[in-house]
Order: structure tokens, then C-alpha cells, then sequence
């Protein structure tokens, strides 16, 4: 009888381990990604019976399924309010953004089940991990990166409305998206990595790392992930077997050896969304020309190594983000867009392979490969310096009126502030016209993409209607509301064409009638006359075109309809009392 038992026992302890091997660690050669079917059936096997885990559904995603969330909770806290008042800090990682760059939802598996299996879930940590991010993509399965060395199938970058997810953060086209707002929110981490492939060249390095490019990060940040948790990253990723090189872009396409650019994420990425979070952000860019399963272990040991480091200076870091949220809530001036010094540069070690030409096959023409057999170690230039190239002074408070209802659903989802105007009233605002910029011919994810933005800053009285929405900017989110709002910002609401229906005019007039209109306004005018005259000796075209007169008259006439052209979002520069709800 004993022996019974102790043989089903055994059969028992081998199936429950063989039940918590990974698809990824199933398969002999170790080239195989989880399909997002075994992905949710795998995690929610190894939750049952546990109370350290829970896997929480998110919103939904543009393929009907929910964003599933999993939770590492060693006090087996669940509850973000109650976490908060705990003190403890929280790391996000998300996983499967492009599915085509799968290496973290493998590694998260196997992560998860570690920290549980060993009890050595951290005290001072709650882990939240995306299981999959796009899903839609995920279910596409196939060979679509078809330079990349392995695994033998996975997920398309594209999600099921064609969208790149990690353009998205900011004008949220998909329903993924704001279901990740729903998550970031509610968990308010202070570390956040999003897990990814890369091309490009061929060097030594398995793993190459994007941080939150320092000169757009919250200075108070930027100085603990500059001085402190970066570089112990790359000691400690080294000592695992992964040295590590920022992510490897050349200067201006040339050779490495003139040397690599540090990574501009704007807010459409989502370390440049959670960076306006003042959440400490981190990309992870395994190199698609090694191995599936080296790329799988590295990303293992980054989310290892980082959430030890986190462990310890978990107090430190919920210090450092309240106090760069204070000092965002005082912050006058915002950066709105950045630009490379080319003239500036820090100097790293670099491992990387002979580059050289030979004639293709293809067109007889030089062709560019590395030559493995050649590997070199060299110090090369890391221009990583960016400049503010567009700034804006934040008002006292923005209106946005009601009818802007993806600004306002937005702005709830990312827990800003707002009040209402209790009722119907005019408000002396500073608005934008909008002046010159700059607009594609072609889309560029689903937009025309604005850029070079001129703008006309003019005092005026505006109507706005009770209900409609005042955000003042006394809060620690104005990082994301300035950049937002702001039509200069690089990924603003404007530049992603959420206001485009201000940009043309309405009435205009019928050319034959407005002429006796016209002659009578330049009669009783004197000014206008005059400015026609002016216009008339600096332009030569202008005395022979009947219509370019009227037109001038036109704009320059009281009848000129003020809102075409005019930002619908009033910057409010005084602190009036507004009578709000
Ligand atoms: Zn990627």
C-alpha cells in the first residue's frame, strides 16, 4: 500500500512539475514561443491554489479579448489603494507589444512560476506583468520577420486594425491601448519595462537596452537611473552572462564606428507615455540575429536583476517619483520636443563584428555583411545629448469644451483632475490660431501626422457651455496634460489630428456680392485701406488678382469667421474664480 502511494506520489510530483514546464522549455531546441492560447491556460494552471497571484482581465482589446494581467503580491494584497498605503512599490512589465518580439511573454512565464516555486517573491515589491499586449497580433501567427533568427513561428507586429501598438500610447486608436491606460492607473507603478526585439546591425551583444532618454526624463529621475540603476544593470547583466550596450542606432546611417545615438522614445511610445507618468521606464531590445533561447534567458535575467535592485531601494524610488511628481505639480515651462546634439558625445566600449562589402548574388552589386569570425572591441562615440527644441509656459488652467469627448475620455482614464462649468458663460482666454505646419500627403498609422506647428497667441472672449471641462495645472500629471494640449508637442492631440475639423473654414463668401461689401468697408476704413495699400506695394501679384483683394478685405474684416483655424482648448492666464461643479 505504501509503495502505491508513494509511486502515485512520485507520478504526481512529476506531472505537476512537467505541468509547470513553459511551452518555450517543452520544446528540445528551445525555438518555440507560446501561442496566446497556451499563454492564458499556462498561468491560469499555475494560479490556482496560490494566494501570492492573481490574474486580473483589463477593458478589452480590439479582438474582443481582455488584457490579462498578472499580479505578484507576496503579502497577498491585491487591492492598489491598499498597496499604496503600504509603501510598497510597484514594477510593471509589459510583454508581446510587437508578438513578433516574444521573448518576454516566454520569459515571464517561467519568471513568475520561479518567484512562486522558490518563495522568493520580493517584500518590498508588487509585480504586475501584461501576459500578452497584443493579442490580435499574437493570434496572427507566422513568419513575418523574416531576417530574424527564430522563434520557429510567433505573433505579427500589426495588430487587427493594422495599428503598430507602440505608436498608440497617445492617441489610443486602439482599444488595447486603453486598456493599458486602465491598468497604469489603477497600479501606478514606478518602474515600468516593455520587453522587445531588435534589428539592425550585427554585434556581440544578445541584449541591448533603451532607458528613458535622460534629458526628457524628470531631472530628479533621470539622476538615480543615470548614476545608479542603469549602470548597476549593465554591471549585474554582465555578470549573468548578458553584457549589455544601449540599444544600437548609427550616427546619421553610417558605420558604427562613427558612432550610436541614443533612442528618442516620444510620448506615442509607451516609455515616452509613462515617462509623462514620472514612472521609470525601460525597454529591453534582444537581437534578432541570436539564438531564441539565449534572447528568452537575458530578458529572464533583466526582469531578475532589476527587480532585485528594486527590492532594494524600493523606498528610495517611491521617494524619488513623489518627489519629482511635486516638483512637476510647480514646474512653469515644458519641454514639448527634443532634438540631438550632434556636437556632443560620451565615449563606450563597444563589441561588435567586422562590417564589410562583397558583391550580391542578387544584383552583383556591394552588398553589406559582418563577418562573425572578426570580432573587435573598439571605443566609439554615444551622442545621447538632446536639447529642447520647442517649449510652452503652461497656463493657469486649460478649458476644453465637452464636444472634444476623446480628450475628456482620455483624461479620465489617465486620472487627471478636472472641474465643470456649473453654468453657460464667457471667459477672456488666451486662444491659438494656427498658423504654417507641416502634414504628410500619406498616413503614417492611421493619421497625417502634424508637425512644424506655427502658432498665433490672441486674448479673446470665448463662450463655453456649463459641463465644460476646466484642468488646472497645479498636478503632478502636467507633464502629460501640457505635452497634450500643447499643438507644438510632438505627439499633441493636434499633431495626431484630433482637432482637425478647426482647420478649414465654413461660410467664406460669394465673390460678386461681397464686392460692394467690400468697397464700402474700405471707404469707411481707413486702416484697412491703408493695410491694402501696403500689401498692394509689396506684392505685384497681388494688384492683379481680383480675388486675393477680397480675400484680404475679407480677413480682414469683422465678417472674417473667428473659429476657423482657431485650438478649440483656451489657455485661462489669470487665476479668476470660475464658478464650477
Ligand atoms: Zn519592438
Amino acid at each position: 500500500m505504501k509503495k502505491i502511494t508513494a509511486f502515485l506520489l512520485l507520478c504526481f510530483g512529476i506531472q505537476t512539475a512537467f505541468a509547470q514546464l513553459t511551452p518555450f522549455e517543452l520544446h528540445k531546441d528551445k525555438n518555440y514561443t507560446a501561442t496566446y492560447a497556451e499563454v492564458i491556460s499556462y498561468y491560469q494552471k499555475l494560479v490556482k491554489g496560490k494566494d501570492q497571484v492573481k490574474l486580473i482581465n483589463y477593458g478589452m482589446t480590439d479582438i474582443g479579448k481582455p488584457l490579462t494581467l498578472i499580479v505578484l503580491s507576496r503579502d497577498k494584497v491585491f487591492n492598489p489603494e491598499q498597496i499604496k498605503k503600504q509603501h510598497k512599490t510597484v514594477v510593471l512589465i509589459n510583454n508581446g507589444i510587437h508578438p513578433g518580439e516574444p521573448e518576454g511573454i516566454d520569459a515571464s512565464m517561467m519568471l513568475v512560476r520561479d518567484m512562486l516555486k522558490k518563495n522568493s517573491l520580493p517584500k518590498n515589491l508588487v509585480i504586475c506583468m501584461v501576459a500578452v499586449y497584443n493579442i490580435d497580433g499574437c493570434m496572427n501567427r507566422g513568419l513575418s520577420r523574416i531576417t530574424q533568427n527564430g522563434p520557429e513561428a510567433y505573433g505579427f507586429r500589426g495588430n487587427y486594425r493594422n495599428l503598430d501598438l507602440n505608436r498608440d500610447f497617445i492617441k489610443a486608436d486602439s482599444r488595447n491601448a486603453l486598456a493599458f491606460m486602465q491598468i497604469l492607473n489603477t497600479w501606478q507603478p514606478q518602474v515600468f519595462v516593455d520587453n522587445h526585439t531588435s534589428d539592425g546591425a550585427d554585434y556581440q551583444y544578445v541584449m541591448t537596452l533603451i532607458e528613458t532618454q535622460k534629458d526628457k526624463q524628470n531631472p530628479i529621475l533621470a539622476k538615480y537611473t543615470s548614476n545608479t540603476l542603469s549602470p548597476e544593470l549593465y554591471k549585474r547583466m554582465k555578470k549573468s552572462g548578458y553584457e549589455m550596450t544601449p540599444y544600437v542606432e548609427s550616427m546619421r546611417g553610417g558605420s558604427l564606428d562613427s558612432g550610436i545615438v541614443g533612442y528618442l522614445e516620444t510620448p506615442r511610445y509607451s516609455t515616452g507615455y509613462t515617462v509623462q507618468h514620472n514612472i521609470i521606464s525601460y525597454v529591453t531590445e534582444t537581437h534578432m540575429l541570436k539564438p531564441f533561447a539565449p534572447r528568452v534567458y537575458a530578458t529572464y535575467d533583466f526582469m531578475q536583476n532589476l527587480f532585485d535592485i528594486c527590492e532594494r531601494d524600493a523606498a528610495l524610488i517611491r521617494n524619488l517619483q513623489h518627489d519629482a511628481d511635486e516638483q512637476v505639480k510647480q514646474q512653469k515651462t515644458f519641454a514639448l520636443n527634443w532634438r540631438l546634439d550632434p556636437t556632443t558625445f560620451d565615449t563606450i566600449t563597444f563589441k561588435g563584428f567586422a562590417a564589410a562589402h562583397k558583391p550580391s548574388e542578387v544584383s552583383g552589386l556591394p552588398r553589406l555583411y559582418y563577418d562573425r569570425s572578426k570580432p573587435y572591441t573598439h571605443t566609439i562615440r554615444y551622442y545621447n545629448n538632446y536639447v529642447v527644441s520647442a517649449t510652452a509656459d503652461k497656463p493657469v488652467a486649460y478649458v476644453i469644451p465637452q464636444a472634444w469627448s476623446k480628450v475628456i475620455e482620455l483624461f479620465k482614464l489617465n486620472k487627471v483632475a478636472m472641474k465643470q462649468l456649473s453654468h453657460d458663460t464667457t471667459l477672456n482666454l488666451q486662444m491659438y490660431y494656427i498658423g504654417d505646419m507641416r502634414t504628410p500627403t500619406r498616413p503614417y498609422e492611421g493619421h497625417y501626422l502634424h508637425s512644424n506647428v506655427q502658432l498665433k497667441p490672441t486674448d479673446m472672449p470665448i463662450k463655453f457651455y456649463a459641463g465644460d471641462y476646466v484642468v488646472y495645472t497645479n498636478q503632478a500629471i502636467n507633464r502629460y496634460i501640457v505635452e497634450t494640449l500643447e499643438p507644438q508637442g510632438v505627439d499633441s492631440f493636434f499633431a495626431w489630428n484630433f482637432f482637425d475639423s478647426m482647420l478649414t473654414e465654413k461660410e467664406h463668401f460669394s465673390d460678386y456680392v461681397f464686392e460692394d461689401i467690400a468697397a464700402d468697408l474700405l471707404k469707411k476704413d481707413p486702416e484697412l485701406k491703408k493695410k491694402m495699400d501696403e500689401q498692394s506695394a509689396k506684392d505685384p501679384n497681388f494688384i492683379k488678382s481680383a480675388n486675393a483683394q477680397l480675400e484680404f478685405i475679407y480677413q480682414n474684416s469683422p465678417y472674417h469667421e473667428k473659429e476657423g483655424n482657431r485650438y478649440p482648448v483656451g489657455r485661462l492666464m489669470t487665476d479668476v474664480k470660475l464658478d464650477l461643479r
